[in-house]
C-alpha cells in the first residue's frame, strides 16, 4: 500500500493568503483596505529562560501575532507544540480575525503559542515556562486589548495560571478588574460553563443544521474524527447524542477502526490515562493513516492541525460531509479536489467559531461579574452560530461559490464597512 507522506509542513500562511485572494476578487474588496487586511498590525516574539527541574535553564521562543482589531479587542488562542512557527501563527491568527467577523462578535483576531513539546516537560516546569511566557508579553496583552484563550495543548489550568502571573504585574486597585484577560478559564476561577465543550458544542450545532436540510438522518449516520483533544473529543462525545456512530479515530499516537461502533465516552476515559492518547484502545482495531483516511462513513471531523486535506489525502476520503473542527485543515488543493468529488465543507471559520463565541460569553461575563447557567450558554452559542451558518450558506448561494470564500466574504465585507466608515488615520 502507498505510504501518505507525513503532514507535510506546507507554509499554510500561503493557504490564508489564497483564501483571501479568491474571496477578495469574488467581492471585489475596496483595494486599499485589501492592503490592509493581507497584513498582520502586530507580530511579537520572546525569547525567555526558565529554569527546569533540573536547575538548567532553557530558552524558549513564543509568538504573539496581532492580526486586526477594527472590530474590537484582539482575541484567540495560545498553542503549545514543537511546530509553531510566525508563519503559522500569522496564519491562525488571520483567521481568528474572519471567524470573529462571521460570528459576529466584537473581537478581532490574534494567535500565540510557544515552540515546544509540552509533554516532555513537568507540570511544575509548564507553569514556570507558562508564567515566564505571561511576563514577557508583558502588555502586549489585556483584558480590553487582547485577550488569549486555550488552543493545542493548553488547558484551562494553563490559563489560570496567565490570569494570575498577568494580575501580579498589575497595581492592586486593577487587579479585580482584570478577570477577562484570559478566556477559557477553569469554571471556579471565573470561567464560563459550556466554555471547554464549546468548539465541539459548535462543531456539532453546525453538523445537525446541515443534516437537517438535507433531510439526512443523523441517528443512521456514521463519522470519522482526526485528532482526540479538546475538539475531538468533545464532539464525538457530543455526535452520541445525535445517534451518529464513531467508526474510526485518529491522533498523532495511531488510528483504530471498530465497524459496531466505537464508545465515545468509553474511549475519552481510555485516553484519559494514556496521556491524552488513543493508541492501544481494546475495543478497536489498529489500522493505518491511509485505512483510516479511507474509511467509508458519512462525515469527517478533522480536529487536529492544519494541512491535512490535501492533492495527496483528499482523493481518499469516502465521506459526504466535512466539518472542520481544526483550523485550516484543509489547504486549495484539497479544496478544489473535495468540490470535484461533490464532498461538502463546513469550513473551519463557521465551525468551530463556537469556542471563540463562548469565550466572549466568558469576556461579558467577567465584566458584568454575572454567571449563566449552562442553558443559557449553549442556547445563546446555538443563536449565534446557527445564523453564522446561514448568512455564509446564503452568500454561497448568491455568488455561486463554495462555502469558505462564501465565509471569508462575509467577513471581508464586515470589515469593509468599518473602514470605509472609520476612515484610515491620519
Ligand atoms: N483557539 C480557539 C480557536 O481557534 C478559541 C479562540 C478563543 O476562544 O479566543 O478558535
Amino acid at each position: 500500500m502507498k505510504k501518505i507522506p507525513p503532514q507535510k509542513r506546507k507554509n499554510i500562511y500561503e493557504n490564508v493568503n489564497k483564501q483571501f485572494n479568491k474571496a477578495s476578487d469574488l467581492m471585489k474588496l475596496d483595494a486599499n483596505i485589501k492592503k490592509i487586511l493581507n497584513t498582520t498590525l502586530n507580530e511579537i516574539t520572546v525569547h525567555f529562560p526558565v529554569r527546569m527541574d533540573n536547575d538548567q535553564i532553557e530558552i524558549f521562543t513564543g509568538y504573539r501575532v496581532q492580526h486586526n482589531n477594527v472590530l474590537g479587542p484582539f482575541k484567540g488562542g495560545l498553542r503549545y507544540h514543537q511546530s509553531v512557527n510566525i508563519d503559522e501563527v500569522r496564519a491562525l491568527a488571520s483567521w481568528m480575525t474572519i471567524k470573529c467577523a462571521i460570528a459576529d462578535i466584537p473581537f478581532g483576531g490574534a494567535k500565540g503559542g510557544i515552540k515546544f513539546n509540552p509533554s516532555k516537560y513537568s507540570k511544575n516546569e509548564l507553569e514556570r515556562v507558562t508564567r515566564r511566557f505571561t511576563f514577557a508579553l508583558g502588555s502586549t496583552i489585556g483584558p480590553e486589548y487582547d485577550i488569549p484563550a486555550p488552543d493545542v495543548n493548553t488547558s484551562p489550568q494553563i490559563m489560570a495560571w496567565i490570569l494570575d502571573t498577568y494580575i501580579q504585574m498589575m497595581p492592586p486597585l486593577e487587579r479585580k478588574r482584570c478577570l477577562h484577560v484570559v478566556t477559557g478559564k477553569p469554571v471556579e476561577a471565573g470561567g464560563s460553563l459550556g466554555r471547554n465543550k464549546a468548539t465541539g458544542q459548535g462543531v456539532v450545532f453546525t453538523i445537525e443544521e446541515w443534516a437537517k436540510e438535507n433531510k439526512f438522518d443523523l441517528k443512521k449516520s456514521t463519522y470519522i474524527v482526526q485528532g482526540f483533544g479538546n475538539v475531538g473529543s468533545w464532539t464525538s462525545r457530543l455526535m452520541k447524542s445525535c445517534g451518529s456512530k464513531l467508526t474510526a479515530a485518529e491522533d498523532v499516537s495511531g488510528a483504530i477502526t471498530n465497524p459496531k461502533g466505537i464508545d465515545p465516552d468509553d474511549l475519552f476515559a481510555y485516553a484519559q490515562k494514556k496521556n491524552g492518547l488513543i493508541a492501544g484502545y481494546p475495543k478497536a482495531d489498529a489500522i493505518d493513516k491511509e485505512v483510516f483516511l479511507r474509511t467509508k462513513a458519512d462525515i469527517f471531523i478533522p480536529a487536529a492541525l492544519e494541512n491535512q486535506i490535501t492533492s495527496e489525502t483528499a482523493p481518499l476520503l469516502n465521506v459526504k460531509l466535512v466539518a472542520e473542527g481544526a483550523n485550516g485543515p484543509t489547504d486549495p488543493e484539497g479544496d478544489m479536489i473535495l468540490k470535484k468529488r461533490g464532498i461538502h465543507v463546513i469550513p473551519d471559520v463557521l465551525c468551530n467559531s463556537g469556542g471563540a463565541i463562548v469565550s466572549y460569553f466568558e469576556w461579558l461575563q467577567n465584566k458584568r461579574s454575572e454567571f449563566w447557567e449552562l442553558e443559557e450558554v449553549d442556547s445563546k452559542l446555538r443563536k449565534k452560530i446557527i445564523t453564522a451558518y446561514y448568512k455564509v450558506k446564503n452568500k454561497a448561494k448568491e455568488l455561486k461559490t463554495d462555502w469558505r470564500t462564501a465565509a471569508y466574504i462575509v467577513a471581508l465585507s464586515r470589515l469593509e464597512i468599518v473602514y470605509k466608515d472609520r476612515g484610515i488615520f491620519p
